[in-house]
Parts: C-alpha cells; structure tokens; sequence
C-alpha cells in the first residue's frame, strides 16, 4: 500500500515521558477530528511506499521512530510496523485515543494518548491531556478509562503563548487526590524554536 506522509525528519521528542530523545517523526496525514485549536498543518501529503518510508529513515543516525500525525492510526498501519520491526526500530506513537490500536498489539514500544474526543483505545504508556480549559472531573474519568502509568497536562498555546499557570494549578489539583501521578509537559519545541 502507500501510506500519505505529511513529513519525515529526525529531532528531539519535545513533550512529555521522552522529552529530549532523538527520534525520527513520521508524521502521516490526515485526521479523523478537527480541533478548533490544532496547531498541525497534518493535510499535505506525499505518498510513500513502504520501501521509500525505510529509504528515507535509513538516512538518519537513529533507531527510534515516532508515528505522529494528523491521527497516525486512522491508516492501516501493519505493513509499516512490520517493516520497522523488521530492521528493529524502537516505534513510539501519539494517537488521540478514538481508534483502538489493539490489533497492532506488540508491535509498538511507547502509545501516548492524547485524547480529544471519544475514547476507543483504553491503555498507553502516556497519558497527555492538551489544557483546553479543562477541569478536575474531566481528567479524573480520563484517568480512570484510559490504564497508563505516567500523566502530563500539557499547556495549550493560543496566540503564541501557552497557559502555563492555568496548567500548574491543574497538575496541583489532580495530584490532591493522585497521588502525585499527574505532571506539567512543557512543549520544548515551541520553547526553544525547535522543529
Ligand atoms: S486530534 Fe490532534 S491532529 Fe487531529 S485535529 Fe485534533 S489536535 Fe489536530
């Protein structure tokens, strides 16, 4: 098959759990949400065999992969991981949790949920949860449907400027009654002008 890939390049992981580990973004078009607040230009695309999404990684110093999109499973992706399994690729992937990544199970190394909306995929790695003015009991009944073992609350950016304080004093709340589970995500890209 050919996969739509938006843009393939080697950085660091600006957010949560592997903030500041080199990996290559695959970042695959399309999304089957549309936020109001999406920072992502995930429409443009060129598509690539498999052979030529391994020809292009092939081109960077590292083993690390991290599917992103747009939404990176609203594609079929076993053809893919399968490729990337094969030349052993520690695989990463942020998903915004509506479609269950249960039939790739064992092939991806890290899920982060980033939920939006409906939640289909009930476990991961990392949970992040953007700060769209949320509140307490919204990310309380995230905790308890989605089985993940870190928690981040990432600071949404509007007009330039993230709502870091507004975060903080979320992560304060939540950990009242978390046991300290959850933790602020600075988006370390914007920060420093990273790509
Ligand atoms: S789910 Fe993510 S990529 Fe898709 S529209 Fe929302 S913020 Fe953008």
């Amino acid at each position: 098959m050919k996969y739509r890939v938006n843009e393939i390049f080697f950085s660091l992981q600006g957010e949560g759990f592997n903030q500041g580990k080199e990996v290559i973004f695959i970042r695959l078009a399309g999304c089957n949400l549309s936020c109001v607040w999406c920072d992502t230009n995930y429409h443009p695309y060129t598509e690539y065999t498999v052979e030529e999404i391994m020809e292009e990684i092939a081109k960077y110093p590292c083993q690390s992969i991290l599917l992103t999109g747009g939404e990176p499973s609203a594609q079929p992706l076993n053809e893919l991981l399968n490729a990337l399994k094969a030349k052993a690729y520690w695989i990463a992937i942020e998903t915004n949790g509506t479609i269950s990544l249960e039939r790739y199970n064992g092939q991806i190394d890290y899920i982060t949920v980033s939920p939006k909306k409906h939640i289909n995929q009930f476990y991961a790695d990392e949970l992040r949860v953007v700060n769209d003015k949320l509140n307490v009991d919204y990310l309380s009944s995230l905790e308890t449907k989605i089985q993940a073992t870190d928690h981040f609350i990432s600071p949404l950016e509007e007009n330039g400027i993230m709502n870091i304080e507004d975060s903080m004093r979320l992560v304060a709340q939540m950990n009242k009654h978390s046991n300290n589970r959850w933790r602020l995500s600075l988006q370390l890209h914007k920060l420093i002008g990273m790509r």
